[in-house]
């Protein structure tokens, strides 16, 4: 079989993923979905015209020269407006974020003036020009305003702005519920005694979480053993609920690699061995339409393959545009050698990243690079690209994704 590149796997399984459907959620669940539609202020942010500071709100006109004595006829608070308005030679005590009072078109701050004992009157000890620390209705958004076009991502400053133009929900496209199943007979769960050959289920929590953090919603599938009937029940029932499946196990050329053998039956799959080390067997295709990822069992393979090709695909289902699938990729220096051998793959290092006082990330290689070692995986937090050839020197300058 002959190597597939990562790039043309990647563009095979987004060819057919798409954006799953729109729906209305609540703004306290929509972080990090993406937007369905378009919203637009249906009213100015501000809404009034009101003080950036604690002061007095004065007539630019009267305090062109300092110091100057103004009259206080009242103090305008935050909150409800009180029936005042500056004349010629007056000032109102102002809050921040309190109305401008009628007749007021500038605010003194109070560290610029010297109120009197008794409150009736004070000395402006600058000179302020019209506007001055005024917020202007509509300074932020005028009525009509858009404010969130289809594709956006609702981060936390989305979500206060959606919140200011009066929305309490939001059309997003469904986030993607995706199904994690485990397979083979050799996994089990929990802390029991392994007997011999047993093997503990790391891949099925970890894939979970690694659906969760990215912000999809996990559903544990189970595990199931080298059994076709099973494995042919399980994945019948998986994309009844789910709107992706990741699978683990089973792919690459074993004797009893049985997913392959029943998603070839009851799907619409593409069997890959990618030019990549780790997660070189990849499958991928639709069953009943729905998208199933079908990674490699072992432990580091199925966490790269999945960051790698599952997590785009499942973006692009959540909403996520062309320019926001991947994890970000910087040019880094690296902090030793590293060696591999020229194989025709690309080999991915996991590394740990520093950022150093030049602003340069440095990375090391973060422990064992075997497929099976995840204990390396789960210390890195970026995978350096080596391109086939023989590595990096010290020093040298190499791609790395990052990972967190
Ligand atoms: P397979 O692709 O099914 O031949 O599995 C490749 C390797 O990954 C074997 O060593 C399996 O025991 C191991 N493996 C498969 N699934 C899991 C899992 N869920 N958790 C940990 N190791 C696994
Ligand atoms: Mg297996």
């Amino acid at each position: 079989m002959t190597l597939v590149p990562v790039e043309e796997v990647r563009a095979f399984v987004l060819a057919a993923c798409r954006p799953g459907p729109a729906v209305e959620v609540p703004l306290g669940e929509a972080l990090g979905a993406v937007a369905a539609g378009e919203v637009r202020a249906g009213e100015p942010v501000p809404g009034f015209d009101n003080s950036a500071m604690d002061g007095f709100a004065v007539r630019a006109a009267d305090v062109t020269a300092a110091p100057t004595t103004l009259r206080v006829v009242g103090t305008q608070l935050a909150g409800p407006v009180v029936p005042l308005s500056v004349g010629e030679g007056e000032a109102v005590r102002i809050m921040t974020g309190a109305a401008v009072p009628p007749g007021a078109d500038a605010i003194v701050m109070v560290e610029r003036t010297t109120p009197a004992d008794d409150g009736s009157s004070v000395v402006v000890e600058v000179p302020v020009s019209p506007g001055t620390s005024v917020r202007r209705a509509g300074e932020d958004l005028r009525a009509g305003d858009v404010v969130v076009t289809p594709g956006t991502v609702l981060t936390p400053g989305r979500l206060g702005v959606l919140a200011n133009v009066g929305a309490t929900s939001v059309v997003v496209h469904r986030r993607p519920r995706v199904g994690v199943l485990s397979t083979g007979d050799e996994l089990v769960s929990g802390g029991a005694p392994l007997a011999p050959g047993q093997v503990r289920d790391s891949n099925r929590p970890t894939l979970l979480a690694l659906v969760a953090s990215s912000g999809f919603v996990p559903v544990d599938l189970g595990r199931v053993g080298d059994d076709e009937a099973a494995i042919t029940a399980d994945l019948h029932a998986a994309v009844e609920r789910c709107d992706a499946v990741l699978t683990s196990g089973g792919v690459s050329m074993g004797d009893v690699d049985l997913v392959k053998v029943v998603l070839d039956r009851i799907g619409d799959m593409r069997w890959f061995q990618v030019a990549v080390k780790p997660a070189k067997p990849f499958a991928f295709g639709l069953v009943d339409g729905v998208p199933v990822f079908g990674l490699p069992g072992n432990p580091v393979s199925s966490m790269v393959s999945f960051e790698l090709f599952a997590r785009p695909g499942l973006r692009r289902l959540a909403g996520f545009g062309d320019g926001a699938l991947d994890r970000p990729r910087v040019r880094a220096v690296a902090g030793e050698d590293l060696r591999r051998g020229a194989d025709g793959k690309v080999h991915l290092v996991r590394v740990v990243t520093t950022w150093g006082d030049d602003g340069r990330c440095r990375v090391r290689s973060a422990g064992g690079q075997g497929s099976h070692q995840l204990s390396a995986m789960a210390a890195a937090d970026g995978l350096a690209v080596l391109p086939d050839g023989r590595g990096v020197a010290a020093g040298a300058e190499v791609d790395v994704l990052l990972l967190a």
